[in-house]
Protein backbone atom coordinates (compact mmCIF):
# COMPACT_ATOMS: atom_id res chain seq x y z
CA UNK A 1 0.00 0.00 0.00
CA UNK A 2 1.52 3.68 -1.00
CA UNK A 3 1.38 5.55 2.10
CA UNK A 4 2.27 9.51 1.95
CA UNK A 5 5.47 8.96 2.56
CA UNK A 6 5.57 7.32 -1.19
CA UNK A 7 4.89 10.48 -2.98
CA UNK A 8 5.78 14.29 -2.58
CA UNK A 9 3.54 16.68 -0.93
CA UNK A 10 6.20 19.03 -0.24
CA UNK A 11 3.90 22.44 0.03
CA UNK A 12 0.79 21.52 -1.75
CA UNK A 13 -2.70 21.27 -1.44
CA UNK A 14 -3.84 18.21 0.74
CA UNK A 15 -7.48 16.41 0.79
CA UNK A 16 -7.52 14.73 3.51
CA UNK A 17 -10.54 11.86 3.73
CA UNK A 18 -11.29 11.35 7.74
CA UNK A 19 -13.16 9.19 9.39
CA UNK A 20 -14.60 11.58 12.43
CA UNK A 21 -17.44 9.46 12.94
CA UNK A 22 -17.28 10.05 16.63
CA UNK A 23 -19.84 8.85 19.60
CA UNK A 24 -21.78 11.38 21.49
CA UNK A 25 -23.51 10.83 24.38
CA UNK A 26 -27.51 12.63 25.11
CA UNK A 27 -25.61 15.96 25.92
CA UNK A 28 -23.65 15.68 22.45
CA UNK A 29 -20.50 15.76 24.19
CA UNK A 30 -17.94 13.43 22.57
CA UNK A 31 -17.37 10.34 24.51
CA UNK A 32 -14.43 8.97 22.45
CA UNK A 33 -12.46 10.91 20.03
CA UNK A 34 -9.95 8.15 19.63
CA UNK A 35 -11.04 8.85 15.21
CA UNK A 36 -9.74 12.70 15.76
CA UNK A 37 -6.70 11.47 17.85
CA UNK A 38 -6.34 9.06 15.51
CA UNK A 39 -5.67 11.27 12.20
CA UNK A 40 -3.51 13.72 13.57
CA UNK A 41 -0.28 11.75 12.77
CA UNK A 42 -1.29 12.41 8.98
CA UNK A 43 -2.41 16.24 9.41
CA UNK A 44 0.38 16.90 11.61
CA UNK A 45 2.99 15.52 9.02
CA UNK A 46 1.19 17.26 6.29
CA UNK A 47 1.62 20.64 8.48
CA UNK A 48 5.60 19.70 8.88
CA UNK A 49 5.43 19.74 4.91
CA UNK A 50 4.15 23.04 4.54
CA UNK A 51 1.00 21.97 2.77
CA UNK A 52 -2.76 23.96 2.25
CA UNK A 53 -5.36 20.77 4.70
CA UNK A 54 -8.63 20.29 3.56
CA UNK A 55 -9.88 17.60 5.65
CA UNK A 56 -13.77 15.98 5.06
CA UNK A 57 -15.80 13.73 6.91
CA UNK A 58 -19.19 12.26 6.91
CA UNK A 59 -20.70 12.21 10.42
CA UNK A 60 -24.04 9.79 11.02
CA UNK A 61 -26.30 10.27 8.59
CA UNK A 62 -28.04 13.39 8.26
CA UNK A 63 -31.24 13.35 5.20
CA UNK A 64 -29.36 14.44 1.94
CA UNK A 65 -29.33 18.26 1.58
CA UNK A 66 -30.75 18.97 4.94
CA UNK A 67 -27.96 21.01 6.92
CA UNK A 68 -29.44 19.57 10.40
CA UNK A 69 -27.33 21.58 13.33
CA UNK A 70 -27.12 18.37 14.88
CA UNK A 71 -25.21 16.64 12.34
CA UNK A 72 -23.04 19.55 12.10
CA UNK A 73 -19.18 18.93 12.00
CA UNK A 74 -18.25 22.12 14.10
CA UNK A 75 -18.07 20.26 17.31
CA UNK A 76 -15.36 18.22 15.64
CA UNK A 77 -13.25 21.37 14.25
CA UNK A 78 -13.54 22.48 18.21
CA UNK A 79 -11.70 19.12 18.64
CA UNK A 80 -9.25 19.23 16.64
CA UNK A 81 -8.57 22.58 17.70
CA UNK A 82 -7.74 21.36 21.30
CA UNK A 83 -5.68 18.92 20.21
CA UNK A 84 -3.44 20.45 17.66
CA UNK A 85 -3.64 23.81 19.45
CA UNK A 86 -3.97 24.98 16.06
CA UNK A 87 -7.08 27.73 14.45
CA UNK A 88 -9.47 25.29 12.62
CA UNK A 89 -11.67 26.84 9.56
CA UNK A 90 -14.53 25.65 9.31
CA UNK A 91 -16.33 25.56 5.95
CA UNK A 92 -20.68 26.02 6.28
CA UNK A 93 -21.28 24.29 3.43
CA UNK A 94 -19.41 20.92 1.10
CA UNK A 95 -18.61 22.32 -1.95
CA UNK A 96 -20.71 25.46 -2.08
CA UNK A 97 -19.78 28.81 -2.54
CA UNK A 98 -18.25 29.24 1.09
CA UNK A 99 -16.15 26.17 1.22
CA UNK A 100 -14.69 27.23 -2.52
CA UNK A 101 -13.94 30.50 -1.18
CA UNK A 102 -12.09 29.16 2.43
CA UNK A 103 -10.08 26.44 0.26
CA UNK A 104 -9.31 29.45 -2.44
CA UNK A 105 -7.97 31.76 0.60
CA UNK A 106 -5.83 28.77 2.26
CA UNK A 107 -2.59 29.81 2.85
CA UNK A 108 0.58 27.26 3.81
CA UNK A 109 -0.32 25.44 7.14
CA UNK A 110 -3.89 26.26 7.46
CA UNK A 111 -6.15 23.63 8.38
CA UNK A 112 -10.13 23.46 6.48
CA UNK A 113 -12.71 21.27 7.70
CA UNK A 114 -15.60 21.01 5.41
CA UNK A 115 -18.85 20.32 6.59
CA UNK A 116 -20.34 16.96 7.13
CA UNK A 117 -19.98 15.21 3.40
CA UNK A 118 -23.51 13.43 4.04
CA UNK A 119 -25.19 16.39 3.68
CA UNK A 120 -24.32 16.37 0.07
CA UNK A 121 -26.48 13.44 -1.90
CA UNK A 122 -23.68 13.11 -4.02
CA UNK A 123 -21.78 11.74 -1.02
CA UNK A 124 -23.00 8.10 -0.69
CA UNK A 125 -23.98 7.62 -4.16
CA UNK A 126 -20.83 7.91 -5.30
CA UNK A 127 -21.66 10.95 -7.44
CA UNK A 128 -18.99 11.38 -10.38
CA UNK A 129 -19.82 14.78 -10.31
CA UNK A 130 -19.70 15.44 -6.82
CA UNK A 131 -16.74 14.11 -6.73
CA UNK A 132 -14.76 15.98 -9.29
CA UNK A 133 -15.95 19.08 -7.32
CA UNK A 134 -14.23 17.95 -3.88
CA UNK A 135 -11.42 16.69 -6.01
CA UNK A 136 -11.16 20.35 -7.59
CA UNK A 137 -10.50 21.88 -4.24
CA UNK A 138 -6.63 19.78 -3.79
CA UNK A 139 -3.56 18.80 -5.55
CA UNK A 140 -3.07 15.31 -3.44
CA UNK A 141 -5.86 12.93 -2.42
CA UNK A 142 -5.13 11.02 1.12
CA UNK A 143 -7.70 8.56 2.04
CA UNK A 144 -6.96 8.22 5.85
CA UNK A 145 -10.73 6.80 6.97
CA UNK A 146 -10.54 3.38 7.71
CA UNK A 147 -13.70 3.23 9.46
CA UNK A 148 -15.66 3.89 6.34
CA UNK A 149 -13.16 2.44 3.19
CA UNK A 150 -15.58 -0.01 3.09
CA UNK A 151 -17.83 2.12 1.43
CA UNK A 152 -18.25 3.21 -2.38
CA UNK A 153 -19.01 7.09 -1.77
CA UNK A 154 -17.71 9.73 -3.65
CA UNK A 155 -15.06 10.84 -0.72
CA UNK A 156 -13.67 7.32 -0.90
CA UNK A 157 -13.98 6.03 -4.15
CA UNK A 158 -15.18 8.02 -6.81
CA UNK A 159 -12.93 10.94 -5.93
CA UNK A 160 -9.79 8.62 -6.65
CA UNK A 161 -10.00 8.22 -10.04
CA UNK A 162 -8.90 12.29 -10.27
CA UNK A 163 -5.68 11.82 -8.97
CA UNK A 164 -2.92 9.79 -10.21
CA UNK A 165 -0.05 7.47 -8.48
CA UNK A 166 1.92 10.29 -7.64
CA UNK A 167 -0.79 12.04 -5.79
CA UNK A 168 -2.90 10.07 -3.66
CA UNK A 169 -1.89 7.56 -1.10
CA UNK A 170 -3.21 6.25 2.08
CA UNK A 171 -2.92 8.09 5.40
CA UNK A 172 -0.88 6.35 8.37
CA UNK A 173 -4.33 5.38 10.29
CA UNK A 174 -5.33 3.71 6.55
CA UNK A 175 -1.98 1.42 6.37
CA UNK A 176 -1.43 1.00 10.94
CA UNK A 177 -5.43 -0.57 10.71
CA UNK A 178 -4.71 -2.57 7.22
CA UNK A 179 -0.99 -4.10 8.50
CA UNK A 180 -2.56 -5.05 11.84
CA UNK A 181 -5.11 -6.52 11.05
CA UNK A 182 -3.57 -8.79 7.92
CA UNK A 183 -1.01 -10.13 10.39
CA UNK A 184 -2.99 -10.71 12.69
CA UNK A 185 -5.39 -12.54 10.83
CA UNK A 186 -2.60 -14.42 8.96
CA UNK A 187 -0.30 -15.62 11.31
CA UNK A 188 -2.13 -15.27 14.79
CA UNK A 189 -0.30 -16.62 17.89
CA UNK A 190 -2.44 -19.29 19.34
CA UNK A 191 -4.88 -20.16 20.82
CA UNK A 192 -7.04 -17.64 18.97
CA UNK A 193 -10.26 -16.75 20.22
CA UNK A 194 -12.84 -14.47 18.51
CA UNK A 195 -15.37 -12.65 20.74
CA UNK A 196 -18.33 -11.51 18.53
CA UNK A 197 -21.06 -9.45 19.87
CA UNK A 198 -23.49 -6.56 18.78
CA UNK A 199 -27.11 -6.91 17.23
CA UNK A 200 -27.31 -8.64 14.16
CA UNK A 201 -25.88 -11.94 12.63
CA UNK A 202 -26.93 -10.80 9.13
CA UNK A 203 -23.88 -7.78 9.50
CA UNK A 204 -21.72 -10.32 10.89
CA UNK A 205 -22.85 -13.89 8.80
CA UNK A 206 -19.58 -13.58 6.48
CA UNK A 207 -17.12 -12.50 8.86
CA UNK A 208 -17.73 -15.76 11.27
CA UNK A 209 -18.02 -18.05 8.67
CA UNK A 210 -14.76 -16.67 7.49
CA UNK A 211 -13.13 -16.59 10.89
CA UNK A 212 -14.09 -20.27 11.88
CA UNK A 213 -11.09 -21.47 9.57
CA UNK A 214 -8.48 -19.13 11.45
CA UNK A 215 -10.03 -19.33 15.05
CA UNK A 216 -9.27 -22.02 18.02
CA UNK A 217 -12.55 -20.31 20.02
CA UNK A 218 -15.46 -17.72 19.09
CA UNK A 219 -17.16 -16.21 21.77
CA UNK A 220 -20.79 -15.13 21.08
CA UNK A 221 -23.24 -12.52 22.85
CA UNK A 222 -25.29 -9.50 22.15
CA UNK A 223 -28.38 -10.28 20.71
CA UNK A 224 -26.92 -11.87 18.12
CA UNK A 225 -26.65 -14.86 20.59
CA UNK A 226 -30.39 -15.48 20.61
CA UNK A 227 -30.61 -16.34 17.06
CA UNK A 228 -27.80 -19.06 17.64
CA UNK A 229 -30.60 -20.40 20.92
CA UNK A 230 -33.31 -20.02 18.84
CA UNK A 231 -31.38 -22.45 16.34
CA UNK A 232 -30.77 -24.88 19.09
CA UNK A 233 -34.75 -24.59 20.13
CA UNK A 234 -34.55 -22.50 23.30
CA UNK A 235 -37.04 -20.24 24.68
CA UNK A 236 -35.92 -16.89 23.85
CA UNK A 237 -38.98 -14.73 24.49
CA UNK A 238 -39.18 -11.23 22.82
CA UNK A 239 -35.61 -10.96 22.31
CA UNK A 240 -33.66 -9.98 19.42
CA UNK A 241 -33.99 -12.67 17.12
CA UNK A 242 -33.42 -12.89 13.05
CA UNK A 243 -35.69 -15.97 12.07
CA UNK A 244 -34.62 -16.29 8.50
CA UNK A 245 -31.23 -16.90 9.40
CA UNK A 246 -31.88 -19.31 11.85
CA UNK A 247 -30.47 -22.48 9.31
CA UNK A 248 -27.30 -20.17 8.77
CA UNK A 249 -26.94 -20.19 12.78
CA UNK A 250 -27.61 -23.79 12.69
CA UNK A 251 -24.55 -24.14 9.86
CA UNK A 252 -21.82 -22.19 11.44
CA UNK A 253 -22.66 -23.85 14.65
CA UNK A 254 -21.92 -27.44 12.74
CA UNK A 255 -19.46 -26.19 10.87
CA UNK A 256 -17.27 -24.86 14.17
CA UNK A 257 -18.14 -28.50 15.68
CA UNK A 258 -16.41 -30.07 12.31
CA UNK A 259 -13.69 -28.00 12.75
CA UNK A 260 -13.06 -28.71 16.47
CA UNK A 261 -13.70 -24.60 17.23
CA UNK A 262 -15.02 -24.26 20.46
CA UNK A 263 -18.09 -22.20 20.54
CA UNK A 264 -19.15 -20.84 23.44
CA UNK A 265 -22.85 -19.17 23.70
CA UNK A 266 -23.90 -16.84 27.12
CA UNK A 267 -25.18 -19.31 29.76
CA UNK A 268 -27.34 -16.91 31.31
CA UNK A 269 -28.73 -13.31 31.01
CA UNK A 270 -30.16 -10.23 32.20
CA UNK A 271 -33.72 -10.50 31.23
CA UNK A 272 -36.57 -7.65 31.58
CA UNK A 273 -39.70 -7.45 30.40
CA UNK A 274 -39.33 -4.16 28.28
CA UNK A 275 -36.28 -2.32 26.61
CA UNK A 276 -35.96 0.38 29.00
CA UNK A 277 -33.64 1.26 31.39
CA UNK A 278 -36.40 2.03 34.18
CA UNK A 279 -37.77 -1.60 33.50
CA UNK A 280 -37.52 -4.64 36.30
CA UNK A 281 -34.88 -7.29 36.11
CA UNK A 282 -34.15 -10.13 36.56
CA UNK A 283 -30.60 -12.91 36.16
CA UNK A 284 -31.31 -16.07 34.59
CA UNK A 285 -30.35 -18.91 32.83
CA UNK A 286 -30.71 -19.02 29.13
CA UNK A 287 -33.02 -22.04 28.69
CA UNK A 288 -35.28 -20.12 31.45
CA UNK A 289 -35.94 -16.54 29.70
CA UNK A 290 -39.64 -16.46 30.32
CA UNK A 291 -42.24 -15.79 27.39
CA UNK A 292 -42.62 -11.86 26.71
CA UNK A 293 -39.42 -11.18 28.19
CA UNK A 294 -36.49 -10.30 26.54
CA UNK A 295 -32.54 -10.73 27.46
CA UNK A 296 -29.93 -7.48 27.18
CA UNK A 297 -27.22 -8.46 28.82
CA UNK A 298 -25.39 -11.22 29.27
CA UNK A 299 -25.50 -12.24 32.98
CA UNK A 300 -22.71 -12.86 36.00
CA UNK A 301 -22.30 -16.91 35.09
CA UNK A 302 -21.32 -16.36 31.26
CA UNK A 303 -18.86 -13.58 32.31
CA UNK A 304 -17.46 -16.55 34.87
CA UNK A 305 -17.36 -19.13 31.79
CA UNK A 306 -15.89 -16.77 29.08
CA UNK A 307 -12.66 -15.29 31.39
CA UNK A 308 -11.86 -19.38 31.98
CA UNK A 309 -12.42 -19.78 27.87
CA UNK A 310 -9.93 -16.30 27.44
CA UNK A 311 -7.67 -17.48 30.27
CA UNK A 312 -5.14 -19.35 27.82
CA UNK A 313 -5.74 -16.98 24.88
CA UNK A 314 -2.61 -15.39 22.85
CA UNK A 315 -4.50 -13.71 20.32
CA UNK A 316 -7.98 -12.25 21.19
CA UNK A 317 -10.54 -10.29 18.46
CA UNK A 318 -13.10 -8.73 20.26
CA UNK A 319 -16.21 -6.94 17.85
CA UNK A 320 -19.64 -6.00 19.20
CA UNK A 321 -20.64 -5.08 22.10
CA UNK A 322 -21.77 -8.22 24.76
CA UNK A 323 -25.38 -6.12 25.79
CA UNK A 324 -27.13 -3.16 25.16
CA UNK A 325 -24.19 -1.45 26.78
CA UNK A 326 -25.46 2.06 26.15
CA UNK A 327 -28.01 1.35 29.61
CA UNK A 328 -26.54 0.89 32.69
CA UNK A 329 -28.75 -1.77 33.72
CA UNK A 330 -27.11 -3.83 30.89
CA UNK A 331 -23.53 -3.01 30.63
CA UNK A 332 -21.84 -4.98 33.22
CA UNK A 333 -21.37 -7.51 30.27
CA UNK A 334 -19.59 -5.74 28.11
CA UNK A 335 -18.05 -4.51 30.76
CA UNK A 336 -16.85 -7.33 31.87
CA UNK A 337 -15.78 -8.73 29.21
CA UNK A 338 -13.68 -5.40 28.33
CA UNK A 339 -11.93 -6.00 31.93
CA UNK A 340 -11.45 -10.08 30.82
CA UNK A 341 -10.14 -8.96 27.88
CA UNK A 342 -7.45 -6.55 29.02
CA UNK A 343 -6.28 -8.73 31.77
CA UNK A 344 -5.45 -11.35 29.39
CA UNK A 345 -1.53 -11.22 28.16
CA UNK A 346 -3.07 -11.91 24.67
CA UNK A 347 -2.48 -9.31 21.70
CA UNK A 348 -5.72 -7.99 21.40
CA UNK A 349 -7.43 -6.10 19.07
CA UNK A 350 -10.77 -4.62 19.72
CA UNK A 351 -12.49 -3.69 16.75
CA UNK A 352 -15.60 -1.35 15.67
CA UNK A 353 -16.86 2.00 17.29
CA UNK A 354 -19.20 0.38 19.58
CA UNK A 355 -16.74 -1.92 21.22
CA UNK A 356 -13.99 0.98 21.05
CA UNK A 357 -16.40 3.22 23.08
CA UNK A 358 -17.25 -0.05 25.60
CA UNK A 359 -13.20 -0.17 26.21
CA UNK A 360 -12.92 3.46 26.75
CA UNK A 361 -15.93 3.81 29.27
CA UNK A 362 -14.20 0.39 30.81
CA UNK A 363 -11.53 2.03 31.24
CA UNK A 364 -9.51 -0.56 29.71
CA UNK A 365 -8.88 1.02 25.89
CA UNK A 366 -4.75 1.70 26.99
CA UNK A 367 -4.93 -2.00 28.01
CA UNK A 368 -5.77 -3.22 24.25
CA UNK A 369 -3.19 -3.91 21.85
CA UNK A 370 -5.09 -2.21 19.13
CA UNK A 371 -8.28 -0.51 19.39
CA UNK A 372 -9.23 -0.13 15.42
CA UNK A 373 -11.02 3.17 14.30
CA UNK A 374 -13.13 1.06 11.87
CA UNK A 375 -16.17 -1.52 13.05
CA UNK A 376 -17.60 -2.06 9.52
CA UNK A 377 -14.13 -2.21 7.68
CA UNK A 378 -12.44 -4.50 10.12
CA UNK A 379 -15.13 -6.46 9.87
CA UNK A 380 -14.87 -6.64 5.71
CA UNK A 381 -10.90 -7.23 6.38
CA UNK A 382 -11.76 -10.29 8.49
CA UNK A 383 -14.05 -11.87 5.68
CA UNK A 384 -11.34 -11.01 3.23
CA UNK A 385 -13.27 -8.57 1.05
CA UNK A 386 -11.21 -6.06 -0.90
CA UNK A 387 -12.24 -2.39 0.59
CA UNK A 388 -12.97 0.08 -2.33
CA UNK A 389 -10.97 2.53 -0.75
CA UNK A 390 -8.25 0.35 -0.95
CA UNK A 391 -8.57 -0.48 -4.09
CA UNK A 392 -9.67 3.05 -5.59
CA UNK A 393 -5.82 4.10 -4.60
CA UNK A 394 -4.76 1.53 -6.97
CA UNK A 395 -5.87 2.43 -10.08
P1 LIG B 1 -23.58 -3.83 16.18
O1 LIG B 1 -23.69 -2.51 15.50
O2 LIG B 1 -24.19 -4.97 15.41
O3 LIG B 1 -22.19 -4.13 16.68
O4 LIG B 1 -24.50 -3.73 17.47
C1 LIG B 1 -24.24 -2.86 18.54
C2 LIG B 1 -25.53 -2.65 19.28
O5 LIG B 1 -26.03 -3.91 19.70
C3 LIG B 1 -25.40 -1.81 20.51
O6 LIG B 1 -26.03 -0.58 20.27
C4 LIG B 1 -26.15 -2.60 21.57
O7 LIG B 1 -27.07 -1.81 22.30
C5 LIG B 1 -26.91 -3.65 20.77
N1 LIG B 1 -27.18 -4.87 21.53
C6 LIG B 1 -26.30 -5.65 22.17
N2 LIG B 1 -26.92 -6.64 22.82
C7 LIG B 1 -28.23 -6.51 22.58
C8 LIG B 1 -29.39 -7.23 22.99
N3 LIG B 1 -29.30 -8.30 23.78
N4 LIG B 1 -30.60 -6.81 22.55
C9 LIG B 1 -30.68 -5.73 21.75
N5 LIG B 1 -29.63 -4.99 21.34
C10 LIG B 1 -28.41 -5.38 21.75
Amino acid sequence: MRTLKDIDIDGKSVFIRCDFNVPKDEFDNITDDRRIRSALQTIRYCLDRDCKIILASHYERPEAGKYEEKYSLVPIAKRLHTLLKKEIVMATDVVGADAQSKVDALQTGDILLLENLRYEAGETSNDEAFAKQLASFADIYVNDAFGACHRKHASIYAIAQFFDQEHKAAGFLMSREVNFFGKVIEEPVRPFVAVVGGSKVSGKLQALTNLLNKVDKVIIGGGMAFTFLKAQGYEIGNSLVEDDLLDEARDIMEKAHDLGVKFYLPVDFVVAPEFSENTAVKYLPSQEIPVGWMGLDTGPASARLFREVLNDAQTIIWNGPMGVYEMDKFSKGSFKMSHHIAETHATTIVGGGDTADVTQRAGDADEMTFVSTGGGASLKLIEGVKLPGLEALKI
